[in-house]
């Protein structure tokens, strides 16, 4: 269960986020307050108020000091940069993940949310916990951007490798038609007059850097294939590795490696069939191991986010998938609405690049005389994030619909949605020129 948005929780996230430096600032002056009225009790009236004002205004300027306006790293757990504090129940608007160790330059904050400068016109968010604050750092006035060397690994990557001067921010997107990745980094002025290409480059085929702001450097990389594999943005040292996966030479299904998620298990159930009340964590599971014996049969290799009903975190799927890096991912899950007539098969992406995927599944589904709920994009879902490999989710139908929850269960309808599955990708396969 994926689609339906809380739009109640999202005005309480908000509310929660709004800026509330001067609260949190109130609050702490309150419990200062306290230990001053009881130290000074005896004096008169007019003093007390007086002197609560002063220490108010002190304590005020101080903290205000402190939770803005200094510098700190990127940490923790596959740290993301947000483009707003909006919420909706899958979290708020990624602008990507980003590497740790990133300089951040914060300017304001919330209970949970920093505010950072990217550059002199564009702001984003962090969570909190993915900073370190730095004591007493001063940057340098100005960053500058150093040469580009592009050349192909022994791998199934292009690397393309950005000299900086510091970590600084980043933020990547796909384009299609033509194939394009564009990245751009943040709080430099570019220096870079050489872009030297190997020819052991596969998949890229041409790079060129703008400077669009007086402090951002975006760089474009035309690819060869119109079908996008994936990217990752990592540092090492201060450099910026765009690692770009090329297309596979042989595009047949058996030589494919192929991870499937099913959605939710252990202590997170997920929705629930209005009749049978089967939990969604047991039925992906059940369509899981269907779909992993159907493609087994056809000799292609899998990977399983999960095997059993176990807890696995977004995170740690994510981060698994990452290290193992599948040819693409399919994530299984079903639909829940509080109305029990909406029914059909969605798929969802969140990157332009991967969307094909998820229109040729879609389509196969649809054979199967299930209505159209919809083929989604810029989806926030947790396993639609990353760009490092190809990846869809489908919700196969609804728990919520009798019709379709009485469908769902039955293991012959199981094995024709495997087939289903395995007949989209192969559409998408041979329109992968
Ligand atoms: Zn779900």
């Amino acid at each position: 269960m994926n689609t339906i948005i809380n739009f109640q929780h999202l005005k309480q996230s908000i509310k929660k986020n709004a800026y509330t430096s001067l609260y949190s600032n109130s609050t702490f002056n309150i419990q200062h307050l306290k230990k001053y009225i009881k130290l000074y009790s005896p004096v008169s009236c007019l003093l007390i108020p007086i002197s609560l004002f002063l220490l108010l205004l002190i304590s005020t300027t101080s903290i205000a000091q402190k939770d803005s306006d200094f510098y700190s790293r990127s940490t923790g757990k596959l740290p993301s940069l947000a483009y707003s504090m909006g919420e909706d129940r899958l979290g708020s608007p990624k602008m990507g993940y980003i590497d740790s160790g990133i300089l951040f330059h914060i300017v304001d904050s919330t209970d949970t949310w920093y505010k950072v400068k990217l550059s002199n016109n564009r702001n984003g968010f962090i969570d909190k916990k993915y900073t370190t604050p730095l004591l007493a750092f001063t940057p340098k006035s100005n960053y500058y951007s150093g040469t580009i060397t592009a050349k192909g690994t022994d791998s199934c990557y292009d690397i393309i490798n950005v000299a900086l001067e510091e970590r600084l921010p980043y933020k990547a997107w796909m384009e299609t038609n033509p194939s394009i990745i564009k990245l751009e980094i943040y709080g430099v002025h570019t220096n870079t007059n050489w872009i030297t290409q190997f020819n052991t480059l596969k998949e890229v085929k041409d790079i060129y850097y703008n400077q669009v702001e007086e402090d951002v450097m975006q760089v474009t990389i035309h690819l060869k294939h119109s079908q996008q594999w994936g990217y990752t943005l990592t540092y090492a040292g201060n450099h910026l590795l765009l690692k770009i996966k090329r297309q596979p030479s042989v595009l047949l299904l058996n030589k494919m490696t192929i991870a499937i998620d099913a959605g939710h298990g252990g202590t997170n159930g997920g929705a629930e069939g209005g009749k049978t009340h089967i939990a969604e964590k047991d039925l992906t599971l059940i369509y899981a191991k269907v779909l992993q014996q159907a493609f087994k049969k056809l000799g292609i290799k899998t990977i399983m986010t999960r095997t059993a009903d176990t807890t696995v975190e977004m995170k740690d799927r994510i981060l698994t998938m990452q290290q193992k890096n599948p040819d693409f991912l399919i994530s299984l899950h079903f639909n829940s609405s509080t109305s029990d007539t909406v029914k059909g098969s969605s798929t969802y992406y969140k990157h332009i690049g991967f969307r094909p995927l998820s229109q040729t599944i879609l389509k196969r589904m649809l054979e199967l005389k299930m209505n159209e709920y919809g083929n989604v994009g810029n989806f926030n879902f947790g396993l639609n994030a990353p760009t490092d490999f190809v990846n869809c989710l489908l919700e196969v139908g609804f728990l919520s619909n009798p019709e379709e929850e009485k469908r769902l269960v039955n293991p012959l309808f199981q094995k024709r949605v495997a087939q289903q599955i395995i007949k989209g990708i192969n559409d998408w396969l041979l329109q992968c020129k």
